[in-house]
């Protein structure tokens, strides 16, 4: 067992998100306190969770039968055999991120390859939500794919953008389109910056353009891993005229919801 202050009473719960790009786990300690996390970049139909798990329970020294409960959440939530069951990643996105921001009533998640947007009613009640999952655009992947071409990881997206002082517009709302359209304002020597913000606005006219069919309620929260990218964050500050709030756990709200509700159906 773990040696960060777990007593024999402790009820510690397990949630796992397998998403479409990365696999993330979250340990809970008596609903409410995290004990232990891990991120592997390697999605579902990889042995991305195994490894996420394994990870866990080597940086916490927590292992699987320590666990009263676990939840599987996200795409790949249906392909996990450590879980006891499964829940939805809207409910699960919806309950991690009541626990970062006690007072969220709009919670932006953008993934790897979808982006959702959940009005949460008080009591945490998940009372309406919109989503894109059809679509590249406005997603991680759009931002990957970017990356690429830019010679840039994603980590530097968000920074790189905001130093620009004019912004290229980015026409195209198709990926495919827009790499085409990317790579000729390269070619014609348009500053790789103000390309970079291009794109981080971009994503957030898509992703602005979700949020507006729920309504941007404040407080807002911005979840999944596109939340890292500080130029995404401010050009949707800007496009909705609400301050976004990220927490630096922003990437794991699916997998602590997932073992918040796991606590709940543990203490049953
Ligand atoms: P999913 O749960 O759908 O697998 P995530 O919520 O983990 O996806 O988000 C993955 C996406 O987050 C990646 O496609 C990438 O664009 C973006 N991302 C991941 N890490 C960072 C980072 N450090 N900075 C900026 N963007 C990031």
């Amino acid at each position: 067992m773990s040696s960060q202050n777990i007593i024999k009473n402790d009820v510690l719960t397990l949630g796992i998100d397998i998403g479409s790009t990365t696999s993330k786990c979250v340990a809970v300690k008596n609903g409410g306190q995290i004990v232990g996390k891990a991120l592997i970049q390697n999605g579902i139909g990889t042995t991305g969770p195994q490894r996420a798990l394994q990870q866990l329970f080597d940086s916490s020294g927590i292992s699987l039968p320590d666990f009263a409960y676990v939840i599987a959440t996200g795409y790949g939530r249906f392909t996990c055999d450590t879980a006891n069951s499964e829940m939805s990643e809207l409910s699960c996105h919806a309950k991690g991120a009541r626990l970062l921001f006690a007072d969220v009533s709009t919670v932006i998640d953008i993934g790897g390859q979808d982006a959702k947007v959940m009005r949460i009613g008080s009591g945490g009640v998940l009372e309406n939500f919109a989503m894109n999952d059809k679509c590249a655009a406005g997603t991680g992947r759009f931002l990957d794919v970017m990356a690429r071409i830019l010679e840039l990881s994603v980590e530097d997206l968000g920074e790189t953008g905001n130093q620009s002082t004019s912004v290229v517009e980015i026409s195209s709302t198709c990926t495919v389109f827009a790499e085409t359209e990317v790579i000729s304002q390269l070619a014609r020597g348009t500053n790789r910056i103000d390309v970079v913000a291009g794109i981080n606005k971009s994503v957030a006219s898509r992703v602005s353009g979700l949020v507006k069919r729920v309504g941007a309620v404040p407080l807002v929260v911005l979840t999944g891993g596109v939340a890292q990218n500080i130029g995404v964050r401010s050009a949707l500050e800007t496009q909705l005229g609400v301050p976004i709030h990220i927490s630096p756990l922003s990437q794991y709200t699916g997998a602590i919801g997932a073992a918040l509700f796991a606590y709940e159906i543990a203490c049953r």
